[in-house]
């Protein structure tokens, strides 16, 4: 059973403060994608425009990656610009182009339309709802937006978030969310607005899950040379997802394991631009840091 994302492929341009990328392949369902794949058949539904090139599709079909769901419409594709602060941990949007995105038309092949998990990745929260309401069987919904969605459809989230089953988001855009300054009470608040599992991203600080059971927290994994923290929650949450549909049964354990692959994969992410380091990885790598994260963490 396969993964369906919805979201957005990018052409972002990007201000660190050793670098500037411009025009480079990112977005929502792009992250997501190359990391969810890793792990299980991923289906993705995006809209690009014309001058989307045939050498970035080709990287989707190479890693395996459905791409029978993007759209290429008459127009330009999505763009965002942004900068980050010197620790990395900041980012400010200096431009959202939406281009194709404005026509927010979605078409859903008939293959995609039963899978095992959804995942409403960052993208237009009109688009989510669209998406979630054309699907006939899923076993798990999960979800993701930003601020941008949270300050101008704060009503449409809503009800998202009461059909959705999983909700990841960033520290502070779950204190925007909910008013709170307060991780616990963010995670307390975002509960009763529907998700039952609720994953915190606090950057190089690292992550919370909240279930009805329990709560985990992770750090992040320690690197000593971050390049680009774009795509860090994308590739977090496509790998937490893929591992997770390759579970007998979605408890506990499950939970925990899928939290330190995402964090895992988010590790290599920020290691270069784009999906350079992502798309180049191999299982041998992954294990090595994995076991590597598991000696820094025991106690
Ligand atoms: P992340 O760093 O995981 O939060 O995701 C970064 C990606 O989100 C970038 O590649 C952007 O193209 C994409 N992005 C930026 N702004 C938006 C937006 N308003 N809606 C959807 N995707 C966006």
């Amino acid at each position: 059973m396969s993964i369906v994302v919805v979201g957005t492929i990018a052409y972002d341009s990007i201000y660190t403060p050793n670098a500037y990328a411009e025009d480079v392949l990112g977005g929502s369902a792009t992250y997501f994608s190359f990391a969810s794949s890793i792990y299980s058949k991923t289906k993705v539904i995006a809209t690009v425009g014309e001058d989307f090139s045939d050498e970035h599709l080709n990287l989707f079909k190479k890693n395996n990656i459905d791409t029978e769901g993007i759209n290429i419409l008459q127009g330009k594709t999505f763009r965002w610009k942004g900068k980050y602060s010197k620790d990395l941990n900041d980012r400010t949007t200096i431009e959202t182009q939406l281009n194709v995105l404005k026509n927010n038309k979605i078409s859903i092949p008939e293959s995609y339309k039963k899978c095992n998990i959804l995942f409403l990745a960052n993208i237009d929260t009109e688009i989510q709802i669209e998406v979630f309401s054309q699907m006939k069987k899923t076993n798990l919904n999960a979800m993701d937006t930003m601020n941008f969605w949270i300050t101008s459809k704060l009503e449409l989230l809503k009800k998202l978030f009461s059909i959705v089953n999983l909700l990841f988001i960033n520290e502070d855009e779950a204190e925007l969310l909910t008013g709170e300054n307060n991780i616990m009470k963010c995670a307390k608040a975002i509960s009763l607005m529907g998700p039952q599992i609720i994953v915190i991203k606090r950057g190089s600080y690292g992550a919370l899950l909240f279930s009805k059971e329990e709560i985990c927290s992770i750090p992040a994994y320690p690197l000593e040379n971050v390049i680009d923290p774009t795509g860090a929650g994308d590739s977090f949450a496509g790998a937490f997802l893929g591992y997770l549909s390759k579970a007998k049964r979605i408890n506990i354990n499950a939970l925990r394991k899928a939290l330190i692959y995402g964090n895992i994969i988010a590790s290599f992410t920020v290691e270069d631009f784009s999906i350079n380091k992502l798309a180049s990885i191999n299982k041998k790598d992954i294990q090595n840091r994995y076991l590597s994260f598991k000696k820094i963490c025991s106690f």
